[in-house]
């Protein structure tokens, strides 16, 4: 059996630590945390192509859903704590299946993971709390979701209730266009994720991310981030899983923060305690500023990707503590988290057509990279027979930098891509345009 989380309040052995995913994500997370001297190896279930050139980090083939196997595996590689990244297994109820195992484990239960897994529970939540957030009206067909089309004048965004790998909201331009989204969500095209349908007020302001990491009870938050959502230059384009990424966003001055924490930060938390959900993981915050303050658009039940590739080297090697702490629910929430004072940032390389369809298996060449305060992680890749890099994803690469200035954090990251080549690579140019003195547009 695993290690007794109750038997162990201060600080444990932290040898061996797991994560779960195949993403960027995943492997930013392993990178900080084989940073830390104490940790002898860091395994990734499957992790992707890039996750063993990370110090210290093994890839373990087993199927998650094979449970047995799975314990049985992680009692003989003595795992001291598990990270679990995607919301897939989360909302499986993975991390309450661990934890009964005795593993200490990262990453919100089953109850936990609805904030993000069900729109209107997440609205439900919010009202209740009087957390703000957008005018929301919950549909259970299309003849209801036609009604209120029809009979309401302001704007609506259209939403899938359940996971739909971020592809299930719609931003119509006219009534008709609204009633076309509504109506493909009930005709199956997310499958059970459509059953419900959240139509949402369309709210306008920029967009910033906020992340807590909480034990339960108590949270630290994380330097905030702004993502690029659209496929191309100008925020024009499809919505992606995210094009890039910069942090901390400097929109956020911190009495304005003081203002997210005690109007949406705190209640979220102060809600989930009321409903008796012992929250031991992170929170996304996906807020927008409106005219009239801050808004919820949507709550995450882990890190944002591409957020987490940008924010983690801006951690201290100090960064698995906070994740064993939030694990075993002894924070104190006064940790000093952030001991770097440079900025992040970060652009994704692409496949040809994605976020539609594109082709895998491409070769990859990367020349020459200037390693100094950067880092690429993989988020989309594969190893060939040989073991050469091959695309394996919509998004392919994360190629992060950092410096005191966005300027140069940016031309670091875009001078190394043009050192990266594949088939059909496509990236924005223009990420972190908000923060780059040198290529300041109209937003
Ligand atoms: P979500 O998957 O809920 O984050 O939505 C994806 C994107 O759709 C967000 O990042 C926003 O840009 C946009 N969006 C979602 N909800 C709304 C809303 N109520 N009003 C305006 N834009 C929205």
């Amino acid at each position: 059996m695993g290690i007794n989380s109750t038997s162990s309040k201060s600080f444990s052995r932290l040898e061996n630590i797991l994560i779960i995913g195949n993403g960027g994500r995943e492997n930013s997370l392993a990178w900080v945390i084989q940073k830390n001297s104490k940790v002898k190896k860091v395994y990734l279930i499957p992790g992707n192509g890039g996750s063993e050139r990370i110090n210290k980090c093994e890839r373990i083939k087993i199927d998650i859903r094979n449970k047995n196997e799975l314990v049985e595996k992680l009692d003989f590689l003595k795992i001291d704590l598990i990270v679990i990244g995607p919301e897939i297994p989360l909302a499986n109820g993975l991390a309450d299946f661990l934890r009964k195992k005795g593993f200490k484990v990262f990453g919100p239960g089953k109850d936990g993971a609805k904030l993000e897994c069900s729109k209107s529970w997440a609205k439900e939540f919010m009202q209740e709390a009087n957390i703000p957030t957008a005018k929301y009206w919950k549909v259970n067909s299309l003849e209801e979701a036609k009604k209120i089309i029809h009979s309401t004048s302001i704007p609506l965004v259209v939403k899938a209730d359940g996971l739909a790998s971020g592809k299930g909201v719609f931003i119509p331009d006219s009534k008709d266009e609204c009633y076309r989204a509504a109506e493909s969500i009930f005709n199956g095209r997310f499958g059970d994720s459509g059953n419900v349908v959240v139509l949402e007020e369309k709210i306008q302001g920029p967009e910033v991310s906020v992340f807590a990491l909480c034990d339960g009870e108590k949270y630290i938050l994380l330097p905030t981030a702004q993502d690029h959502k659209r496929l191309n230059d100008k925020d024009k384009g499809p919505n992606t899983g995210g094009m890039g990424a910069y942090s901390p966003a400097p929109l956020l001055k911190e009495d304005y923060l003081e203002r997210i924490i005690k109007e949406i930060i705190e209640p979220t938390i102060n809600e989930l305690n009321k409903k008796n959900i012992d929250y031991k993981g992170v929170i996304y915050f996906g807020l927008m500023i409106t005219e009239s303050g801050p808004k919820v658009i949507e709550y995450n039940c882990r890190f944002g990707d591409p957020e987490c590739q940008t924010i983690m080297p801006l951690m201290d090697q100090n960064f698995v503590y906070l994740l064993e702490k939030c694990a075993m629910g002894n924070l104190t929430g006064d940790e000093k988290i952030c001991t770097s004072n440079k900025v992040s940032g970060c652009v994704i390389a692409t496949s040809k057509g994605y976020p539609h369809q594109y082709k895998k298996g491409f070769p990859i060449k990367i020349g020459k990279i200037d390693s100094r305060d950067c880092q690429i992680f993989d988020s989309g890749t594969s190893l060939g027979k040989n073991g050469e890099l091959l695309t394996d994803g919509g998004r392919v690469l994360s190629i992060v930098c950092q410096d005191n200035d966005f300027d140069i954090a940016f031309e670091k990251a875009y001078k190394n891509l043009k050192e990266i080549n594949f088939d059909g690579i496509y990236f924005r140019n223009d990420i972190g345009h908000q923060v780059r003195k040198n290529l300041s547009r109209e937003n």
